[in-house]
C-alpha cells in the first residue's frame, strides 16, 4: 500500500530533480522529472543505460500529452481514447518543452498514460510529465515487483513505492505515428489486432525499414543471468548441467518442469517473476516452451527472444 504521504514524498523529490521508483501496470518505473536534462542523466547513470535508448515519458491525461508534441494527430486521439490509460506507448513529433537528453538526440518522444493509481498519483500530485524506463540495470530483466527493483538497484534510488505485483508484467507496446502509416515499435499487451480495430492496416518494423528502427531496441535485452533457451516444438533440452523446463502446454519428460498460464494476459503477468525466482535457483539453464506465434502472444514471444541464447 502506497499512503498519500509516501506519494506526496516521492512528488516533492521528482520535483527537485531526483529520482524515485514507482509501480506501473506494465512493470516498476525508473521516475524523473521528464523536463529536466539533468534528472534525466540521473536515469541514465543509475541503469547504466546507453545514451542512444530514448526514455518513455509518463502523463496523466491527454492533455499533458499535447502539451509535449507539435503535432497530435487524428490517429493520436482515437488510440488514447481506446487505450489510454494502458499499456500503449504512441511515437509523436516532439515540441521544445522535451529536452533532447530525454530522446537520445530523436526528434520524436514516446508518450503514454499508465493504468496504475499511484503512478497517475504521482504526476498529477508532482504536477509534471515522469520519464520512466523499467527500474532495473541495462540489459537485465525488468522489475515486476518492488522487491525486484531494490534487489537490482539498491541505494541508488532515492525512494520506492511499493504497490505490489505489476499486473501487466511486460513493457509497453510501442507505436510510432511519426510517418506516413503507423509502424510497430515494440509488441505488447495490446496487440497489433487491437490497434488495427481503430487505425486499419499498420506496419510491422520489419516492414517498415530501418528508417523507423526504434533506437534501444536491443537484440539482447530483458535477460535473467542464467542462460534461457526458447524452444519450438520438439527441439532438445540442453545437454549438460541442470535446469528448468517452463512449459505452457506440455511439461518435458527429461527435466523438472513448471507450467505457466496458457492465456497470455496471464502469462506476461507472472513471466518475468519466474525468471527473476529461476534465476535465484543456480540452475545451468532455464529452457522455455515457445509460446504460439498469434498476435495475443507477440509481446512475450519478442521479450523470451531477446532474453534467450541464440
Ligand atoms: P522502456 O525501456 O520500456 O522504457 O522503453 C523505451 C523504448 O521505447 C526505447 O528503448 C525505444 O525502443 C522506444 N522508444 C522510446 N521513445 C522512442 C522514440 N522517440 N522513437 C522510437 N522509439 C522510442
Ligand atoms: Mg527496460
Amino acid at each position: 500500500m502506497v499512503s498519500r504521504e509516501q506519494i506526496a514524498q516521492a512528488a516533492a523529490l521528482i520535483r527537485s530533480g531526483r529520482v524515485v521508483a514507482f509501480p506501473t501496470e506494465t512493470v516498476y518505473g525508473l521516475g524523473a522529472n521528464a523536463l529536466d536534462p539533468a534528472a534525466i542523466n540521473r536515469i541514465y547513470a543509475i541503469k547504466e543505460r546507453p545514451k542512444t535508448s530514448p526514455l518513455i515519458v509518463h502523463v496523466s491525461s491527454v492533455n499533458m500529452a499535447k502539451s509535449l508534441v507539435s503535432h497530435w494527430p487524428e490517429s493520436a486521439d482515437l488510440l488514447a481514447r481506446a487505450f489510454w490509460p494502458g499499456p500503449l506507448t504512441l511515437v509523436l513529433p516532439k515540441n521544445d518543452r522535451i529536452p533532447v537528453e530525454l530522446t537520445a538526440g530523436l526528434t520524436t518522444v514516446g508518450l503514454r498514460m499508465p493504468a496504475h493509481p499511484v503512478a497517475l498519483a504521482l504526476i498529477e500530485e508532482s504536477g509534471l510529465p515522469i520519464a520512466a524506463p523499467s527500474a532495473n540495470r541495462f540489459t537485465q530483466l525488468s522489475p515486476t515487483t518492488a522487491q525486484h527493483v531494490a534487489d537490482g538497484l539498491g541505494d541508488a534510488v532515492d525512494l520506492i513505492l511499493d504497490a505490489g505485483p505489476a499486473e501487466v508484467g511486460i513493457e509497453s507496446t510501442v507505436l510510432s505515428l511519426t510517418g506516413s502509416q503507423p509502424v510497430l515499435l515494440r509488441p505488447g499487451m495490446v496487440s497489433r489486432e487491437a490497434i488495427e480495430a481503430y487505425l486499419g492496416p499498420i506496419l510491422l518494423l520489419d516492414q517498415a525499414g530501418v528508417a523507423h528502427a526504434s533506437p534501444g531496441l536491443h537484440v539482447k535485452h530483458y535477460s535473467p543471468r542464467t542462460p534461457l533457451y526458447l524452444l519450438s516444438q520438439g527441439q532438445a533440452l540442453p545437454k549438460s548441467g541442470t535446469g528448468i523446463y517452463l512449459y505452457w502446454s506440455n511439461p518435458h519428460d527429461a527435466a523438472k518442469s513448471q507450467a505457466m498460464p496458457a492465456e497470455p494476459e496471464k502469462y506476461a503477468a507472472i513471466l518475468y517473476d519466474t525468471l527473476h525466482q529461476a534465476d535465484l535457483c543456480g540452475y545451468d539453464w532455464i529452457a522455455v516452451e515457445a509460446p504460439p506465434s498469434t498476435s495475443a502472444w507477440a509481446g512475450i514471444l519478442d521479450r523470451l527472444e531477446r532474453a534467450s541464447i541464440r
